[in-house]
């Protein structure tokens, strides 16, 4: 592995990202992901600034080393073990919806430091740059095979996933929109739960979901929630639990606070797997575990079976 020239591709990548999320025009059937992005999440850019020209990435389960233009091929999953590396909520629309399907909604709304809270604005202008979004998530209606559906997903590298003011109204508009025209909503969620910087107002952002969701399922219109990656606190605790259906990816780690918080609490040992998908599943939270390469066929499916009474009646 040489030590040369790796800051190129980053510049490179940043660069030729286009900002709107309508994905562009490939001439396959299925998205492909030959343009290679760097905004999936903070994190992984970060770690891929110290490694060298070479792209590797090591799976933290498998400890293969993995050639990373062969890992955005899979999705962002281990080729050895399965193991789900974060992925960034542009990458997961594509591999999810139909070619130049997206129409984003409230792409512009940002957020604005109400309480002027210690380092809120420069956190936000950090995240803005390196994700290239105004807020942590991204709400379109689009299709998903022949399905018309209202999606959100969130993500994970603009602080956390956290769910603020723009993340709650984006949602609740997502829900209402879906409601109006009669979609099915499906949200894919990766977050630390409530963003603590806007205080009492993030908060408010659960009732505010939760209501919209009501007025949804009042219409006799399907829920999905997917979790990805980890959801914690505030986003657990009213839309992401609230799907007619509840689904989530492999190793996914769900739970309200996090095991370290409840071990000092309640000085119990926890049991193996604690707050895992797996465990979850096996506890009831959770209707399904469906691996990230599996999900569209799967989506299509359960959207299938979800809306055939509504065809059934309308024809
Ligand atoms: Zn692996």
């Amino acid at each position: 592995m040489s030590t040369t020239s790796f800051s190129k591709k980053t510049i490179g990548g940043v660069a030729t990202i286009e900002p709107a999320l309508t994905p562009p025009p490939i001439a396959t059937t299925h998205p492909t992901f030959v343009k290679k992005t760097k905004i999936g999440t903070g994190k992984s850019k970060t770690r891929k600034r110290d490694i060298p020209e070479g792209l590797w990435t090591k799976c933290p389960t498998c400890m293969t080393m993995l050639f990373d233009k062969e890992l955005d091929e899979n999705l962002k999953v281990c080729m050895k073990c399965g193991h789900h590396f974060a992925i960034g909520s542009r990458e997961r629309i594509h591999s999810l919806v139909e070619t130049c399907t997206f129409e984003e909604m409230d792409a512009t709304m940002a957020g604005v430091d109400v309480l002027k809270f210690a380092a809120y604005e420069g956190k936000l202008e950090r995240d803005k740059k390196a994700t290239l979004l105004q807020d942590a998530v991204v709400t379109g209606l689009c299709k998903i095979g022949e399905h018309r559906v209202a999606l959100g997903v969130m993500e994970f590298g603009f602080m956390g996933g956290s769910m603020g003011s723009v993340v709650g109204e984006k949602l609740a508009r997502l829900i209402e929109r879906g409601t109006e025209k009669g979609l099915p909503v499906i949200i894919i969620s990766a977050s630390g739960g409530a963003r603590m910087q806007e205080g009492v107002f993030s908060l408010m952002q659960m009732a505010k979901t939760s209501a919209a969701l009501a007025y949804h399922a009042k219409s006799k219109l399907p829920f999905i929630s997917i979790l990805t990656q980890s959801d914690y606190g505030g986003v657990m605790a009213s839309f992401a639990t609230l799907g007619d259906l509840i689904l989530a990816e492999p190793g996914a780690m769900i739970g309200f606070a996090g095991p370290r918080v409840i071990k000092d609490t309640t000085q119990a040992e926890l049991p193996p797997g604690f707050q895992t998908a797996e465990f979850l599943l096996d506890h009831g939270l959770i209707d399904a575990i469906v691996p990230r390469k599996e999900m569209k066929p799967q989506l299509i499916a359960y959207l299938n079976f979800l809306t055939a009474g509504k065809k059934a009646a309308a024809s």
